[in-house]
C-alpha cells in the first residue's frame, strides 16, 4: 500500500510519518519511509536547487520549478517507491503528486490540467491508497522544532499559503475515496497520531 502525508508546512508530516512507520513496523509490517522532494540522491540535488535558489537571490521561474518537482518525483518513483511496493512493502511517503497540484498549481498558478498530467507522466498512473492530508483550517502553524525556511516563506506572496491550502481542500472534495482530512488544530502530536492510526485501520484494515 502507498500511504502519503500532505499538508502546508510545519504541520507536523514528518513526525506522524516517522511514527505511523514504527507502528506499522511493530505490527510486522514491512515499511518504507520516503519523502518528495529530495527521496533519492537525484532528488535531494534538485531539493537543494528550488530551496536553496533564494537564498543566492535568484527566482526560480516558476516553470522551473513545478519541472524539478516533477523530475523528482519521476526518479523517486522509479527508484524508490515502486521498487519497494513490488517488494510487498508499504511506503510512506512525506508529499506526492497532491502537493504540485496544491502548490505549483494553486499557489503558483500553473494551470492544474497542466500539473495533473505532468503527475501522471511523473507517478506512472500510481496513486496513493490513503493521503492524510494535516490540515490547519485557521492557518496558524503549530509549535514546531523546525521553523519553515525563512528562504520559502520569504518567497512567497501574502496569499500564497491559503491558496496552497484552497488546493488541498479541492483535492479532498474530488477524491474523498482516498484523501482524509485530520484537522490537526491545537492537537497534541500523540492526538494526530491516534487519528492517523483510525484513518489507516478504517482505510486499509
Ligand atoms: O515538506 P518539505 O520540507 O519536504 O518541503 C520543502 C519545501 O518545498 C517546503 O517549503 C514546501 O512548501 C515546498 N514545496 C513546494 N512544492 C512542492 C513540494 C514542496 O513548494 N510540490
Amino acid at each position: 500500500a502507498l500511504i502519503t502525508f500532505e499538508g502546508l508546512d510545519g504541520t507536523g508530516k514528518s513526525t506522524q510519518a516517522r511514527r505511523l512507520a514504527r507502528w506499522l513496523e511493530r505490527q510486522g509490517v514491512p515499511v518504507l519511509h520516503t519523502r518528495q522532494p529530495g527521496g533519492t540522491a537525484a532528488g535531494r540535488r534538485m531539493r537543494a536547487i528550488v530551496l536553496g535558489h533564494e537564498r543566492r537571490g535568484v527566482r526560480l521561474a516558476p516553470e522551473a520549478e513545478l519541472l524539478l518537482m516533477m523530475a523528482d518525483r519521476a526518479q523517486h518513483v522509479s527508484e524508490v517507491v515502486r521498487p519497494a511496493l513490488e517488494e510487498g512493502r508499504w511506503v510512506i511517503s512525506e508529499r506526492f503528486a497532491d502537493s504540485s497540484v496544491a502548490y505549483q498549481a494553486w499557489g503558483l498558478g500553473i494551470d492544474a490540467e497542466l500539473v495533473e498530467r505532468l503527475n501522471r507522466l511523473a507517478t506512472g498512473g500510481l496513486v496513493p491508497d490513503l493521503t492524510l492530508w494535516l490540515d490547519l483550517p485557521s492557518g496558524v502553524l503549530p509549535g514546531r522544532r523546525q521553523r519553515p525556511r525563512r528562504d520559502r516563506i520569504e518567497g512567497r506572496d501574502e496569499g500564497f499559503f491559503a491558496r496552497v491550502r484552497e488546493g488541498y481542500l479541492a483535492l479532498a472534495a474530488a477524491h474523498p475515496e482516498r484523501i482524509v482530512r485530520l484537522d490537526v488544530t491545537g492537537s497534541s502530536r500523540d492526538r494526530v497520531e491516534a487519528l492517523v492510526r483510525t484513518a489507516v485501520m478504517e482505510r486499509l484494515g
